[in-house]
């Protein structure tokens, strides 16, 4: 089964890094859920995804590349608040959640995509939250200071901590993880 192999390989890349390791435990109460398959415009973008990640996120990189048709994609956001550019060339499914292809009422792991040249507006979201960087790069800001990821780095961001992420010439591949109250919610955009 294809998404079991998404669940294994998110589970050894976990595994292996001590930062996601400490944010949260590998959840054990995971139930296969029955979520439709949903493509979007960035469906066949993360399919053509060329960038190299590591030896500790390579194995990940294809097989999220080889299953991407088989998954809930989704995004958050309407063309009112991101563009049209954004909405083509963004998205993520929910692997483990609530809502997840693995429900899971302790944590929520996201797989996520953005093209380059996109701007992630300021937004921010009540659960605890970690970025990991599959491949690619992205400048992390918050309103303390900012900091270019790379493949196999990390981002935390607290609770209602307001957050951007910006892309220049490479897009960027990551595996975000949410714990804490507030997981069963979505992230909303700041006020203008
Ligand atoms: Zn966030």
């Amino acid at each position: 089964m294809s998404l079991e192999l998404i669940l294994e390989s998110a589970r050894k890349v976990h595994k292996e890094n001590s930062e996601l390791r400490e944010f949260v435990e590998w959840p054990d109460d995971l139930v296969k859920v029955d979520q439709p398959s949903e493509n979007i415009p960035a469906t066949e973008l993360v399919s053509k995804f060329e960038l190299r990640g590591t030896e500790e996120t390579q194995n990940l990189i294809e097989i999220i590349k080889e299953n991407t048709s088989l998954v809930n994609w989704q995004r958050t956001y309407k063309e009112e608040e991101v563009g049209s550019d954004f909405l083509n060339r963004y998205g993520y499914y929910e692997l483990i959640g609530p809502e997840g292809h693995y429900h899971s009422n302790k944590i929520r792991g996201f797989i996520a995509y953005w093209g380059e040249e996109l701007t992630y507006d300021w937004h921010s979201h009540e659960a605890e939250e970690i970025y990991f960087i599959l491949a690619g790069s992205g400048l992390f800001r918050t309103k303390e200071g900012e900091k270019l990821l790379k493949v196999n780095e990390t981002c935390f961001h607290k609770s209602w901590q307001s957050h951007s992420m910006i892309t220049s010439s490479e897009p960027i591949l990551t595996f975000v993880l949410w714990r804490g109250k507030g997981m069963d919610k979505l992230s909303v955009m700041d006020e203008k």
